[in-house]
């Protein structure tokens, strides 16, 4: 058997959350160089707005929205703004997220563990449950959602993220299995350490020197690309991921492959 894969996103219009910084711009951008309409949605108005801006002036289109994924209301005036201006909604990349600080369970705040759940975890739920009826009107769609190394493995001292995004995985396997027959592709993936504002600048530190401890981390000997990330999801939602559903599609430079099961 043959196959010829279409990896143009001509005519799609893609919902990207989390896309000022990081890994959300650099796919927001990817999809937009692939020729579909995209929602450049973050909680920073001024960043989406910087996102959008760089896409139409490459010759791309998009569309800046504010919202606070933590939010329901948010979450639905974004899609609703999203389908009037671009007529519905065949992709979305759930990705928008916060990290956690270096510190053990019981010294970890329920302030800190139910923001965490709020963005990263019910932010992902609220997306898909106001995007899947969206893509069912549309026939089909594709979601992937951002979970992490966090999501397969424990690691000390991350008790709170390492839950949220394990929570992210077992989301997404199970919305899978529950829209697959509805022609809605739900998968998720998991980053390793990734050189975005969240690490080089909150993370590490910083430093130069807590930089390199993160690396270090890394057997490929660097941190991931963010592009490297936004090429994976564009892979799972073209046609040439077309037969994967309910997958963890783990990116890493080798961070979990000794760990993971
Ligand atoms: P980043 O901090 O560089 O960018 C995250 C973006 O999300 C920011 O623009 C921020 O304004 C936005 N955001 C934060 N809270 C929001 C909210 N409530 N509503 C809407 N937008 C919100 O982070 P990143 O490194 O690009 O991370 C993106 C995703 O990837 C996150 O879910 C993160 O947990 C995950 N991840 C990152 C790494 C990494 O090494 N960078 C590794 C694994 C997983």
């Amino acid at each position: 058997m043959t196959a010829s894969f279409n990896f143009s996103f001509a005519g799609k219009v893609a919902f990207v959350t989390g896309a000022a910084n990081g890994i959300g711009r650099a796919t927001a951008r990817a999809f937009a160089k692939a020729g579909a309409s995209v929602a450049v949605v973050d909680v920073s108005e001024s960043g989406a707005t910087a996102v959008a801006d760089e896409i139409e002036g490459a010759g791309g289109k998009a569309l800046a929205i504010r919202c606070d994924v933590s939010k329901n209301a948010d979450v639905e005036a974004a899609l609703a703004q999203t389908v009037e201006q671009f007529g519905g909604v065949d992709i979305a990349f759930n990705n928008a997220g916060i990290e956690q600080g270096q510190i053990k369970l019981a010294e970890l705040s329920e302030d800190d563990f139910d923001r965490l759940t709020a963005i990263d975890l019910k932010g992902v739920f609220l997306c898909m449950k106001h995007q899947i009826p969206l893509m069912k009107q549309r026939g089909g769609g594709t979601i992937v959602n951002t979970s992490s190394g966090a999501g397969v493995v424990g690691i000390p001292g991350q008790a709170g993220y390492v839950a949220v995004k394990h929570g992210v995985i077992g989301m997404s396997r199970s919305a899978a299995l529950e829209y697959i027959a509805d022609g809605i592709r739900v998968n998720a993936i998991c980053p390793g350490i990734i050189e975005t504002p969240m690490i080089t600048d909150r993370v590490s530190g910083g430093t130069a020197e807590g930089q390199q401890k993160m690396v270090e981390q890394e057997p490929i000997g660097r941190m991931g690309k963010p592009e490297e990330i936004a090429a994976a999801v564009l892979f799972i939602c073209s046609d040439a991921g077309g037969f994967m559903v309910g997958h963890a599609m783990v990116v890493d430079g080798g961070q979990t492959a000794g760990l993971s099961g």
